[in-house]
């Protein structure tokens, strides 16, 4: 896989310590972009060494909470000083938290909410603002689920569904206002291999099992079979894309 125009630009990931956000960040990375990864995590900074390591690019690291606007401003401003102005994100925090909706808590509804939809766009805010004022060029690629559109099974997961398809509806929401600067898109991913997925599985190996038996690829994704699409989102060759939501799920959402 090659998308030439990528090298030299920079990024910045949000739930880029581990997981899906990582995994995307070492996917731009090996297009030569740099890469500055955000997190709660306090690993977050030996993420960003080892990408450095690796590949040979700058990054850099910020602690942030996506769900406190203040923390986001100060992660991008820190970024910024290290790479300049990033003009790819990519927002991968996100959390859920199941539960029966009858009987879930309000402040465990609020947390779902706040991190998987405020701070989508807390982060899509700070990334647009500096673009939009140089008009400057850039892409989002927001990380929704296909959970926005159907309902998994057999979990209860009301408030990550909900979060996820208003994910759906704020990149074509941002995609119209920022046009034609700015391309916003989002992924909606299947089963995908990662802490998020592996602490109900390895609670529950049946689980996976279950899942599987409704993939037509037969098999759970692994984080690297999204970088394709996503560097296709990143890159000039999907130039005229934005709005769109894209499932890659293995065929789950086709049956
Ligand atoms: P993960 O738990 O491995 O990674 C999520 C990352 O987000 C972690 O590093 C975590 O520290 C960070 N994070 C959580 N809350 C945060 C906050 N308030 N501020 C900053 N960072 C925060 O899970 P993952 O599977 O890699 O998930 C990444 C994204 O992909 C999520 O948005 C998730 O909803 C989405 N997704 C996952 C799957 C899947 O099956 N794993 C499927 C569809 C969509």
């Amino acid at each position: 896989m090659n998308f030439p125009d990528l090298a030299g630009r920079t990024a910045v990931i949000t739930g880029g310590a581990r997981g899906i956000g990582y995994s995307l960040a070492s996917a731009l990375a090996r297009q030569g972009v740099n890469v500055a990864l955000l997190d709660l995590l306090p690993e977050v900074s030996d993420s960003a060494a080892r990408l450095a390591g690796e590949h040979g690019v700058q990054t850099a690291s910020a602690l942030v909470d996506v769900t406190d606007p203040v923390s986001v401003d100060a992660a991008f401003a820190d970024v910024r000083e290290a790479l300049g102005v990033a003009d790819i994100l990519i927002t991968a925090a996100g959390i859920t938290i199941w539960g029966d909706a009858a009987e879930v808590a309000p402040e465990t509804w609020r947390k779902v909410i706040d991190v998987n939809l405020n701070g989508t766009f807390f982060s899509t805010q700070a990334f647009a603002r500096p673009l939009l004022a140089e008009g400057r060029e850039g892409s989002a690629i927001l990380i929704s689920s296909m959970s926005g559109r159907v309902v998994n099974v057999p979990q209860h997961q009301a408030s990550y569904n909900a979060s996820k398809a208003a994910v759906d509806q704020l990149t074509t929401s941002l995609a119209v206002e920022w046009a034609p600067a700015l391309r916003v898109n989002a992924i909606a991913p299947g089963y995908i291999l990662s802490d998020m997925t592996r602490q109900f599985i390895d609670a529950n190996p049946d689980l996976a099992a279950q899942w599987i038996s409704a993939i037509p690829a037969g098999r759970m994704g692994e984080p690297a079979d999204l970088d394709g699409l996503v560097l296709l989102l990143a890159s000039s060759a999907s130039s005229y894309l934005t709005g769109q939501t894209l499932v890659i799920d293995g065929g789950y959402t086709a049956i």
